[in-house]
């Protein structure tokens, strides 16, 4: 737009994995505007209404502009230097007691400086990421299906598909720019069937045109009873599968494949892992032969007619179908089982791999793919796709460190559970890590059984807690250091969204006071370690392990924050450095200046004959993934059996880790709402947002709250075996439960439903599952 004195430069959102990309317009050194990017292929210039607002986040009136060190129970201010003598310190004392806890907020560059820090720098693996909590099941799933992690489908399905399955999903809130691709294709005219599968009746259900309602937990029965269905009437897409697929399940049967011995023999035998063992076609059939529409209608709660009307979806050929899902389906002890079964229906039927047709998962943060899963900032992993536990992995990397030979650690870190379960465990009775620096997230808020996994650290004078943050938090109040950081476009980033698109944009306006860029903090704490003798920040030459040239070949001290946005771009030498991994397994991001001109690259990005760069659109793909070979239609070529073809799983429906009981009746979910992002650490800020939505609530089904004489707004205590809380009653509102169900949206911290929820972890993923918690209601 052009608006007088008014500055404009691209940037993603700073908010959910969609990766819309925004205009922001600048004067006099303020952002005064936000604009759609109407030449963003993503978004085509419309946002959402946090998008709108995403300008008001810098400007809360609570900014954390000064370092603060805890002294006797208050933060004071103190001087960065100071700040940083103090994290270098504690790091070295600690030793492998120190944990890293980045985001899937945290751009790429900021996640390869955290890794190369902990992993080539301090030989430690306690470096894990929020997006364990939101997404890690998603990882598992795609691992132990395909053999690498990530989608292979984009969003140019939504404008193709037929039909579209959400599972668990409620885009209509959570992305909203997305679904409205969808939308906007129906009012145009086009014929587009959307089928919500979910436990409660959202916004998404009332564009729907199926409602699947579904019991927690449910969603396995319904996937393998579309498989049984697919085989019961002959429409297995037989050609498909022999070309592209084999089988698996936890564990091969020996002597029968029924489904309860094979339950049993699974049972006592354990899991043979995430990788599980082969069966072949038969044996298949026979496990998934249990899951008839009525038992699968038992387990699950959806009528058996809805349940083979899904699965006819699956068996026409000529329909092009899309299933989305985020949370719903990897905050389940039985994440990466769930996911296996999305994609095996879609493997089974053949629906895989043309546009329109296949399944995509969505993250919720915006570099959750792009910095966490990518970049490898979670326990098990490093950067290029490589693992902690492969030798020639580590091997490689302290090659191209350029590190002394077995520098690199190979025991697997601490999941983010683990890491926070050992942190707030007393040092006596062994707890694990007594350091933890958190950046770019909010644990405090977001953990599940927050009394349990954060705030027992409280009256723990031996364990140290390092935040770098923009606003007082939850976890700042626990804090025992305090660093201020800029955000968003008061510094350079690279962020990576849920469809391979690596987004870059520049530095627009300056932080407040003393705040300054996570990136910069790492280095600086790094060259603090190297300036106290830690050895691990040299590489074998003696060169350390962050040095950066000018043009004239001069080593640049960006560690001096005067220096950071000196004569280079640290964020563009990070990224370059980083890229090199990415060719390691055929996920090439763009060149930086790509990126610099383009709303987005979609990896893998290959340079043509003529010197330009072509991104690429479907995975795996002939035509569209330069690496499938010629003559193969589709090629899985990170297969887990090493022979091109994806892995359909057996997976049993299996009961939540907490079921409802006669104390505690109702099953509990949470989620997020429209006007908050996450925690509300940022929208809570933006007073349009606020005002819009001002506080959590309970929301139950209104029969059940009739018989209970509740009225709607009524304040209700809700409690878990972990605690209880008060909440006002949201009858008939936006969105409704059945019966039995609870909602509560997290992004309150003066009401966090977090100190309720259950810490049960898939065993896979070790994402917790924070959708099934039993709980009670009592009006007072
Ligand atoms: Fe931002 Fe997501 Fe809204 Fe797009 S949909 S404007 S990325 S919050």
């Amino acid at each position: 737009p052009e608006v007088p004195g008014v500055e404009w430069d691209k940037a993603p959102c700073r908010f959910c994995g969609t990766g819309c990309h925004v205009q922001v317009g600048v004067q006099d050194g303020k952002v005064v505007a936000i604009a759609g990017d109407q030449q963003a292929e993503v978004n085509r210039g419309l946002l959402c209404v946090k998008g709108y607002h995403v300008g008001g986040i810098l400007y809360g009136a609570d900014r954390l502009t000064k370092p603060m060190l805890r002294v006797d129970g208050e933060l004071q201010p103190i001087e960065w230097d100071e700040a940083i003598d103090i994290v270098a310190r504690r790091i070295m004392e600690a030793g492998p007691k120190f944990g890293m806890y980045l985001s899937g907020q945290s751009t790429i560059p900021e996640g390869y400086a955290g890794n190369k820090l902990m992993r080539a720098g301090l030989s430690n693996n306690h470096l894990d990421a929020n997006a364990r909590l939101c997404m890690a099941s998603a990882v598992t799933g795609f691992l132990s299906t395909y053999g690498v992690d990530e989608p292979a489908a984009c969003y140019d399905d939504l404008d193709n598909c037929d039909a579209l399955i959400l599972w668990g999903n409620n885009p209509a809130e959570m992305h909203p720019v997305l679904f409205s691709r969808v939308v906007d294709r129906r009012i145009r005219g086009d014929e587009i069937e959307i089928y919500d599968i979910g436990t409660r009746w959202t916004r998404t259900t009332e564009r729907a045109d199926h409602h699947l309602l579904m019991k927690p937990h449910g969603d396995l029965a319904i996937a393998n009873c579309v498989a049984q269905q697919l085989i019961e009437w002959g429409a297995v897409d037989e050609d498909f599968v022999a070309k592209h697929c084999n089988f698996r399940a936890d564990r091969t049967p020996e002597t029968t494949c029924k489904h309860d011995d094979y339950l049993a023999m699974v049972a006592e035998k354990g899991s043979a892992g995430l990788f599980g063992e082969p069966i072949d076609y038969a044996q298949y059939k026979e496990l998934v032969s249990f899951y008839t529409p009525e038992k699968a209608s038992e387990l699950s709660g959806v009528p058996a007619e809805q349940l083979v009307m899904l699965a006819k979806l699956f068996a026409n050929k000529k329909r092009r179908i899309v299933s989305l899902w985020c949370m719903g389906m990897n905050q389940h002890t039985a994440g990466t089982a769930i996911n296996n079964l999305v994609h095996g229906i879609h493997l089974l039927s053949g629906h895989w791999g043309k546009p329109g047709d296949g399944p995509q998962s969505l993250t919720g943060q915006p570099s959750a793919c792009g910095t966490v899963r990518e970049v490898g900032t979670l326990s098990h992993a490093l950067p290029g796709g490589r693992l902690v536990v492969n030798p020639e992995h580590r091997a490689e990397l302290e090659q191209r460190w350029n590190l002394p030979e077995g520098r690199m650690n190979p025991e697997i870190g601490f999941h983010t559970v683990k890491m926070f379960e050992e942190f707030c465990k007393p040092t006596a009775e062994g707890g694990a890590i007594n350091t933890i620096w958190v950046q770019v997230t909010n644990p405090g808020q977001s953990l599940p059984n927050t009394k349990k996994l954060f705030k027992a650290k409280e009256g723990q004078p031996d364990k140290f807690l390092i935040v770098s943050e923009v606003y007082p938090t939850a976890t700042t109040e626990l804090a025992d250091l305090v660093l201020p950081s800029a955000m968003w476009v008061e510094k350079n980033g690279v962020y990576g969204n849920s469809e391979r698109r690596t987004q870059q944009w520049f530095k627009m306006v300056d932080p407040p006071g003393e705040a300054r860029d996570d990136c910069w903090q790492i280095i600086a704490v790094a060259r603090r370690l190297l300036e106290l003798g830690h050895e691990g920040l040299k590489d074998k030459d003696g060169e350390w392990l962050f040095t950066i040239r000018d043009d004239n070949g001069q080593e640049v001290p960006i560690w001096e924050w005067e220096n950071y946005y000196g004569s280079v771009n640290v964020d563009r030498a990070l990224f370059d450095e980083y890229r090199q991994f990415t060719f390691l397994k055929h996920k090439n991001v763009a060149p930086y200046d790509q990126l610099v001109t383009h709303r987005g690259m979609r990896w893998p990005v290959i340079e043509t004959a003529n010197g330009g760069f072509k991104e690429t659109r479907w995975r795996f793909v002939e035509g569209s993934d330069v690496y499938v070979e010629p003559g193969k239609e589709l090629q899985f070529y990170h297969s887990v059996t090493k022979d091109d073809r994806a892995l359909i799983w057996f997976r049993p429906h299996q009961d939540p880790a907490e079921t409802c009981s006669g104390a505690y009746p109702f099953m509990l979910t949470t989620g997020r709402v429209l006007e908050h992002w996450h925690t509300g650490t940022m929208t809570r800020r933006v007073k349009q947002l606020s005002n819009a939505m001002p506080k959590a609530y309970l929301e139950m089904n209104a029969d059940d709250a009739r018989e209970m004489g509740i009225a709607n707004g009524e304040e209700v205590e809700v409690r878990t075996a972990r605690g209880k809380m008060r909440l006002p009653v949201w009858l008939n509102g936006r969105a409704r439960p059945p019966r039995g169900t609870l909602f509560v949206p997290f992004f309150d911290e003066t009401a966090s439903i977090n100190d309720l929820t259950l810490d049960a972890i898939d065993p896979f993923s070790k994402q917790p599952d924070y959708k099934k918690s039993a709980a009670r209601v009592t009006k007072t």
